[in-house]
């Protein structure tokens, strides 16, 4: 069995490569060669935990196997990151374990390779203002994979917590574009392609705010309950999504939906549009919104791509198992 740490990933894994093993699982999701696996998380009444797993088989890509872990609040304290997971990926042949992979690093790059896949399908071809809603860990990664879609000429953001707002600038001063702070009508009213990565449980952008041919991202909503956006919106824009029953469940389209807004036979996968059976964007005027609920999948790819690279170079551990 391989063993690829997670101390080693960041030097392994570029956002280039979850980008290509993020868009090619979302493709085989939607000619039904890859399909994910009842999610499980729980509350396990031991240091505020919430703990899971996500799991999945790609037959295209023989990816099988798990990611655990969850939610540790108390970690920070302990100078560890509060988001732990480890990725188990077993010998499709044979169920035989196959390899251990650090997850945590993987997580933010395969969330952030997802809403790029949907920027380089839908949005306009010439957007030129990347708008972000959100400052917090994953927002980084978020900002670095966008821009490699489009030549955004400048980014700018919205926080509810302001002080955090510094993250989003030195992350675009490190990608050579300017930033500016902007009000929530500013920014909706500029950003051409606008990504959401908070923890919100009410709506922060409205549909009246939302102009012609914006292309939203919708990342945040990961849980029952969640919501980034107006319902309103929702059922407005072209909705795509990596899962449909996630979508409809802990998705953003949850709320649209059960207000019988939007029809789940409306919400499309974004791999049909990477396969060319959905036509993506028809129009510069449509609104078109990716909602980026997280899959097991995502996780399995991006591992089985990091386990190539760490073998390939000596990095990969090998034990007896
Ligand atoms: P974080 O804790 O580092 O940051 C949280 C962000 O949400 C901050 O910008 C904070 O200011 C903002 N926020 C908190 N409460 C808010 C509220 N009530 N209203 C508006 N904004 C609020 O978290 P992170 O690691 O950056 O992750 C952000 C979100 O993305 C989380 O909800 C997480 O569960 C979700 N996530 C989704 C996926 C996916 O695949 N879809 C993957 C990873 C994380």
């Amino acid at each position: 069995m391989w063993i690829v740490p997670e101390g080693t990933i960041g030097g392994l894994m570029t956002p280039d490569a979850a980008f290509a093993a993020v868009e090619q699982v979302f493709a085989a999701m939607s000619r039904g060669d890859a399909y994910n696996f009842p999610v499980i998380r729980e509350a396990i009444g031991h240091a505020d935990a919430l703990y899971g797993f996500k799991s999945g088989f790609d037959r295209a890509g023989l990816n099988l196997g798990l990611k655990s872990g969850g939610y540790w609040p108390g970690n920070a304290d302990k100078g560890l990151t509060n988001h732990q997971s480890t990725v188990i990926l077993f010998d499709a042949d044979t169920g035989r374990a196959k390899a251990l992979v650090g997850g945590n690093l993987l997580t933010a790059l395969r969330t952030a390779a997802a809403s790029a896949v949907s920027i380089k399908h839908l949005a306009r071809p010439d957007a030129k203002v990347l708008g972000i809603v959100g400052a917090g860990h994953q927002s980084a990664f978020q900002m670095r994979a966008a821009v490699a879609q489009r030549d955004f000429e400048r980014v700018i953001g919205w926080n509810l917590h302001p002080e955090m707002l510094s993250r989003l600038a030195d992350t675009a001063a490190e990608l050579g574009l300017p930033f500016e702070a902007v009000t929530l009508d500013r920014l909706a009213a500029e950003a051409e392609v606008i990504i959401t990565i908070t923890s919100s449980f009410d709506p922060i952008l409205m549909d009246a705010q939302i102009t012609p041919g914006t292309h939203l991202a919708c990342m945040g909503t990961d849980t029952k309950g969640k919501q980034e956006v107006d319902a309103a919106l929702v059922a407005r824009a072209t909705v795509f999504t990596d899962e449909v029953a996630q979508s409809v469940t802990l998705g953003e389209a949850q709320h649209a939906v059960a207000a019988g807004l939007k029809a789940e036979a409306d919400i499309a996968e974004m791999g049909a549009v990477i396969n060319g059976t959905h036509p993506g964007r028809t129009s510069d005027a449509e609104v078109t919104l990716f909602d980026g609920t997280g899959v097991g999948l995502q996780d399995l790819a991006v591992a089985a791509a990091v386990l190539d690279l760490a073998i390939a170079t000596g990095i990969a551990m090998e034990v007896e198992f």
